[in-house]
């Protein structure tokens, strides 16, 4: 009291800068610590009692783990090399001299912690992410054991890996991870209390802005703290805490913004570290959660990814079982309804209602309930077909922040209603702090209330926790925000829930504008490309899993004694799921993760043959061939819901490949014997100057040596689609620098290096005479030392030309990209999306067009004027543009950041080209694009008479049958999912001969809708779609 008096005494001018930069020393981890507050917040140390340690390097059990040889170890010892773990026996002895303090376990290392206590796990420990302390006793009776044994579980990689110079470098494999500190120490909370009062003070006096009178408040309040404080006498720190609550506790208005303030920990299911380690991310990073839930009962967290909580369920038992307790009071909050957070851009619309389906029926099963918000904060673009999805799985909201990194154009919303491309809304929020990783700081609740909906809205999210390489909220987070719940001149600050959130917004959302369409990220346009061969692997396991699911619900239609493989699918479809995380599938991650996703992809290749087979041996096992080599006739089988009449291979009776020409029904198959004679066989001809001329009665082609197309025409037409003095399928490399994230920016200056590749190392040679197939191949040398060689084919009644593709790829920063110049006029291209399709311009008019010079589109592109237009086809891309006239696909990237051997390696794709008169709706491009990906699967069988048989067959071209498989929950029942594909209002029947006694519409997750029974008529199940609406139907099979 004497201090106080003096200082009020002496009360003199304040001048604002020595103000504000005294209370910045008084409370500075740096300065001052001899004599300032800061210097005070630990008391006595004491040493561990003793310290020993073994290290593996595989990630192993508690339990496996403290059975092993311990050794003496020290503070200050380093441990490695990457990817290695330390396991810590920590014995410690607390000075009965501490009794009524509270006393913590301090741990600093570079390596990422876990404290083992009693066999279960108690805190993780990060010193990236401030948590260095594991509390002990928060108040030390005399009663209780002072001497305990503990583990500490060191990983030997840092929260976001080890990269080696820079955060996305590639790791250092020889990194070493050091010990600083293992010490017991009493922890002075009045201290703490104080320095956080001082810090927020301090930030509202230097952030609110000399304008404003409560930064002269908060700074004459905070200054005369540190007149009243002294250090060495804790009974002077009560009238200091009062002058900060007597800020803190004068309200605001009525008026003032409210942010819900939701805990959070982003964790990237693989990233700069590997699918393993993330299992010890969560369980670090979720039971530091549990350890401040018991400590604050208001604190609510929200938390995404069933996968990863599937992981925690099998690998920690009984930090899942807490977990639960938390879930069921409402403070754990599950969210997002998907089993990873995955690319919001590559997955096929199969594959993102599987996400749903998947982490919906996880949150069900688990939790009881499914989520009611999607939440993908951090992915590099969203499909327009997202907003359907979500709906179809029972979410109306979505919370996202990415497009806050938009290189070109702001976004002009936080708060608004999206609208995908069949007219379906949700309710979309972006936290106004554009982070999903908030420390609960003034400067970001100031950011927060720049909602750029204010005024129409008056609630923002606010993500709270150390995220990416998880981590998540602290103590100290809470203890801010707490102060600031209601101040004025700050928004008012609730911890909150996402519902609660969403429910206030959507009271509130008369006055919010809609974006129609897709939400394009002006960043990170290369990872349609990186690490193609993970793209390959997605693409082919999708087609792997729609061909065993097309099967197998055939097979058990057909017999009743075929076992439908739900859990292999189920395990398959996990793994391709979780390889679509949004670090993955864009392929920006490190060479362990890729190697861990090509892995998965074998699996699923491997897995799915084996199923693919017992499939079709139930489905059509009279008609097999009875041994080896005595095949008389093939079997196809077609999964698409056409009917195809195309060219294959098959193998003939000594074994040999032979082609043959053969139709086959829609979903269903077909026994060839004398496989059809094509009405126009391929024809091939070299010209005198070394070009190549094919015609097939549909297309005529005419190529260089180089391969390239001097010629494209439907066959007796004049119209050209090559314009005069252009070549296509022309090659072109460009330098490949972008300004930091390497593998995942291509930037728009890359346009400007562009380099035709014109090296012939082998010039165009026919290789197929014709018939069935004509074709011809070349090679090229493509950069310094990489080698293209390509097959050129067209088959008999084929409308498209197929350039099937090998690369030897080993170039540094270069794109490789193939381009097609046509001889088409228009101001958009069409590219397809999941479930439908989309346009894109094809000039640079604004910002908004421009910044799009790199896109991403699924198994086709087109460019079409009135009549007549050019598709593109592909079987592995993703990355594609139009600029103009000129189509191009992105081949290959060869960034060297995180993965220091991305794409070195050798690569096979297919495209294809396709002429076509009128629209690409009518001429099927659609369906040439389904039937490139899908091939017709051969099997010798025998030469039975068997007529051809169609499961299933849909009237309209417009529709398209994408999915047929068992119900999840009635084994006696089929989920068929179709979809409009032309973007149109139609009518279509869906016609099957399976024995179907019950047809009910459902939503993606197979719940029956309301009044969904549909009549089934002779004709069929009568559907109505408009422009591209996704329809799910339960067909109930007769037993
Ligand atoms: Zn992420």
């Amino acid at each position: 009291m004497r201090r106080a008096r003096r200082a009020a005494a002496m009360a003199a001018p304040e001048h604002r800068r020595t103000a504000l930069e005294r209370v910045d020393k008084f409370i500075s981890e740096i300065y001052f610590t001899d004599c300032n507050l800061r210097g005070r917040l630990f008391g006595d140390r004491c040493p561990l009692a003793s310290l020993s340690c073994f290290q593996t390097p595989r990630r192993i059990p508690y339990d496996e783990a403290v059975g092993q040889e311990f050794r003496p170890a020290k503070v200050g010892d380093s441990f490695g090399p990457t990817w290695e773990t330390c396991w810590f026996k920590v014995e410690l002895s607390i000075p009965p001299a501490w009794v009524g303090r509270e006393v913590h376990f301090i741990w600093e290392s570079d390596g990422e912690g876990m404290v083992w206590r009693d066999a279960q796990p108690v805190q993780g420990l990060t010193k990236e992410g401030e948590k260095t302390s594991y509390i002990l006793t928060s108040s030390l009776k005399e009663t209780e054991p002072h001497s305990l044994t503990l583990y500490v579980e060191l990983a030997c990689n840092g929260l976001f890996g080890a990269g080696k110079g820079s955060m996305i470098a590639p790791p250092d494999p020889d990194r070493r991870f050091t010990l600083s500190k293992a010490e017991l120490v009493v922890f002075n909370r009045d201290v703490y209390e104080l320095l956080v009062d001082l810090e927020i003070l301090l930030d509202m006096a230097k952030l609110l802005g000399e304008e404003n009178q409560r930064s002269f408040q908060a700074m004459y309040a905070a200054n005369q703290m540190v007149n009243v404080c002294d250090v060495k006498d804790p009974s002077t720190f009560s009238a200091a805490r009062d002058l900060a609550a007597a800020i803190f506790s004068q309200r605001n208005g009525e008026s003032q913004h409210t942010i819900h303030a939701v805990g959070h920990c982003h964790i990237d299911s693989a990233w700069l570290w590997p699918y393993e380690e993330t299992v010890r991310k969560c369980a670090r990073s979720w039971v530091t959660v549990v350890r401040l839930m018991e400590g604050n009962p208001e604190l609510t967290f929200a938390c995404s990814q069933a996968q990863q909580f599937e992981w925690v369920r099998s690998w920690y038992p009984g930090l899942y079982a807490q977990i639960q307790d938390f879930v069921a009071k409402g403070q754990f909050i599950p969210v997002g309804g998907t089993w990873v957070e995955m690319d919001g851009n590559l997955p096929s619309g199969e594959s993102m209602v599987r996400q749903f389906l998947q982490g919906q029926r996880f949150f069900q099963e688990q939790f009881g309930r499914i989520c009611s918000e999607f939440w993908l904060p951090d992915t590099f673009g969203y499909s327009a077909q997202l907003p359907q999805l979500m709906r179809g799985c029972g979410i109306r909201r979505f919370l996202t922040q990415k497009l806050s990194w938009n290189l070109v154009n702001t976004f002009p919303h936080h708060t608004f209603f999206w609208e995908g491309i069949d007219g379906s809304r949700v309710l979309t929020h972006f936290p106004p702090g554009d982070s999903y990783g908030m420390h609960g700081r003034v400067e970001e609740m100031l950011k927060t209330v720049n909602n750029r909906d204010k005024g129409r809205v008056n609630h923002s999210a606010f993500l709270f926790g150390f995220g990416d390489g998880g981590g998540g909220p602290t103590q100290k987070m809470l203890d801010r925000m707490k102060r600031m719940s209601d101040t004025d001149g700050l928004p008012k600050v609730e911890i909150s829930t996402p519902d609660r959130l969403f429910s206030v917004l959507e009271k509130e959302s008369s006055q919010l504008c809609t974006w129609v369409g897709e939400l394009f990220l002006e960043l990170h346009n290369g990872t349609y490309t990186t690490q193609a061969q993970i793209k390959k692997g997605n693409r082919e396991c999708e087609r792997i899993l729609h061909d065993v699911e097309v099967l197998s619900t055939l097979a058990l239609a057909r017999g009743s004694a075929f076992q439908y493989p739900a859990s292999q699918l189920q395990r398959l479809w996990r793994l391709l799921l979780l390889n679509q995380f949004h670090d993955v599938l864009p392929g920006s991650c490190i060479q362990l993760v890729v190697e861990d996703a090509l892995q998965y992809y074998a699996e699923i290749r491997r897995a799915g043959a084996r199923l693919q087979e017992e499939a079709v041996r139930s489905l059509c096992g009279e008609l097999l061939q009875p041994k080896a080599g005595s095949a008389e006739g093939t079997l196809v089988l077609n999964t698409l819901p056409w009917e195809r009449t195309e060219v294959i291979s098959r193998t003939g009776p000594a074994g040999t490949q032979t082609l043959a020409l053969v139709t086959v029904p829609s979903m269903g198959y077909a026994i060839v014997k004398e496989p059809l004679l094509p009405p126009q066989p391929v024809s091939v001809r070299k010209q005198e100057d070394g070009s190549i001329a094919m015609e097939n009665g549909v297309i005529a082609v005419c190529l260089d040596a180089m391969g390239r197309l001097t010629s494209l025409r439907l066959a007796g037409s004049e119209r050209e689609s090559i314009p005069d003095g252009c070549c296509a399928n022309q090659f072109a490399l460009f330098d490949d620098v972008p300004l930091y994230w390497d593998a995942w920016d291509v930037m728009d200056y890359h346009l400007e290096t562009r380099k035709p590749v014109t090296t012939l190392l082998k010039p165009l040679e026919i290789t197929l005479a014709g018939g069935l197939r004509g074709s011809a191949s070349f090679s090229l040398q493509v950069g310094e030392s990489s080698t293209l060689t390509q097959e050129i084919i067209l088959d008999a009644t084929c409308p498209y030309l197929r350039f099937l593709t090998q690369v030897e790829w080993k170039e540094a920063h270069k794109f490789l990209k193939v381009e097609f110049p046509v001889q088409v006029r228009s101001t958009n291209t069409t590219y397809e999306i999941q479930f439908g399709h989309l346009q894109r311009p094809t000039h640079w008019n604004t910002s908004w067009d421009w910044a799009r010079f790199e896109v991403w589109a699924h198994k086709w592109l087109d460019l079409s004027e009135h009549g007549f237009g050019v598709a593109l086809l592909n079987d592995c891309k993703y990355g594609a543009s139009a600029h103009r006239n000129v189509l191009s696909l992105s081949l290959l990237r060869a960034p060297k950041s995180p993965d220091a051997t991305a794409d070195m390696a050798h690569h096979q794709f297919t495209y294809a080209v396709m002429p076509h008169w009128g629209s690409f709706q009518d001429a099927g491009v659609i369906q040439c694009a389904y039937n490139l990906n899908f091939p017709l699967h051969a099997v010798p069988a025998r030469s039975a008479q068997c007529p051809a048989w169609s499961a299933f067959s849909v009237s309209s071209p417009a529709v398209v049958l994408e999915t047929v498989k068992r119900a999840e929950d009635r084994p006696e029942a089929v989920v068929v999912r179709l979809y409009e594909a032309h973007g149109s209002t139609v009518v279509a029947w869906l016609q099957t001969s399976l024995p179907v006694q019950e047809a009910i519409l459902c939503d993606l997750l197979e719940r029956p809708a309301p009044r969904g029974r549909l009549p089934l008529e002779q004709q069929g199940v009568r559907l109505s779609f408009s422009p591209f609406r996704v329809l799910s139907i339960l067909l109930v099979l007769r037993q």
